[in-house]
């Protein structure tokens, strides 16, 4: 039997859990943090710079509103839209995601865990108050009527776009309406934070009662995600894997591993389970 036909009679006995990473939205023009190789191409922002230095804060938000309107009009890829069609058809029960762009909920999927948060909420570091990013992204554009959006970089894989020192430095940011404070940051689990310990151990009880995991379009280099495979692993329950490129799991840990575009993989496998 070859990989494919395997992952495919895995998938078939139901009670799959998904573990989904950025490999999964590269084909809705969302890139990755990491090449094919698994080395990391950009150096992320983290939370102790953004809550540190109004600077810092300043240069985020500039990035973040260039970026925005093309981040939010990025939509689901055949590969989101057949783990929706797995999940209605019964054969996978909750999406776990490293993502934070919504698009397994836009592609119809339902009982998904945001490891990582979502770009579309906004939380107050001072206070703790949550916002759309709708929102706080008309704040932004009051606050900057000047202000040329129309950088056109390549978009980053936390939505951002790098553009002119010059730009950064006329941009004004925006407050909470609560606090006062200028603290905002996206909603989102940056480098140097954890997620939360509660979402953890709901992710935890997801894998315990899975007849397998389905990992796809992580490279699991990042502990937050790769403690759901180990977890799985050390219960005696199968892990397959769908990546292009370098992943973390090794051989013994995996029972199935096929190395090739998601969208046309999951089309495949949806199509042979519920056509
Ligand atoms: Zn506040």
């Amino acid at each position: 039997m070859n990989d494919l036909a395997a992952l495919t009679e895995l998938i078939s006995g139901g009670g799959v859990v998904a573990l989904t990473g950025a490999g999964l939205s590269t084909e809705s023009g969302i890139p990755d943090y990491r090449g094919a190789d698994g080395k990391r191409r950009f150096a992320p922002m983290t939370a102790q710079e953004l809550l540190a230095d109004r600077e810092a804060r300043r240069r985020y938000w500039a990035r973040s509103y260039v970026g925005w309107p093309r981040f939010a009009s990025a939509g689901p890829n055949q590969g989101h839209y057949a783990v929706a069609a797995l999940q209605a058809a019964g054969y996978l029960g909750p999406i776990i995601t490293q993502n934070v762009d919504g698009l397994h909920q836009a592609a119809g999927a339902v009982d998904v865990a945001e490891l990582h948060g979502s770009l579309e909420q906004v939380v107050c570091m001072q206070c703790g108050e949550h916002y759309a990013r709708g929102t706080v992204d008309e704040w932004l554009r009051l606050a900057n009527p000047d202000f040329d959006r129309s950088a056109d970089g390549p978009l980053r894989p936390d939505g951002d776009v790098a553009i002119a020192e010059s730009l950064i430095a006329g941009f004004r940011l925006v407050h909470c309406v609560v606090c006062g404070s200028d603290l905002l940051k996206p909603d989102v689990v940056m480098f140097g934070e954890s997620v939360p310990k509660t979402l953890v151990e709901q992710c935890f009880s997801y894998v315990a009662a899975a007849r397998a995991v389905l990992v796809l379009g992580s490279s699991l280099a990042v502990m937050s995600g790769y403690r759901f495979v180990r977890r799985a692993v050390r219960e005696g329950i199968p892990v397959a894997v769908i990546t292009h490129g370098w992943t973390r799991a090794t051989d013994e840990e995996v029972s199935v591993r096929v190395d090739a575009p998601l969208g046309e993989t999951l089309t495949g496998v949806a199509d042979a389970l519920t056509g």
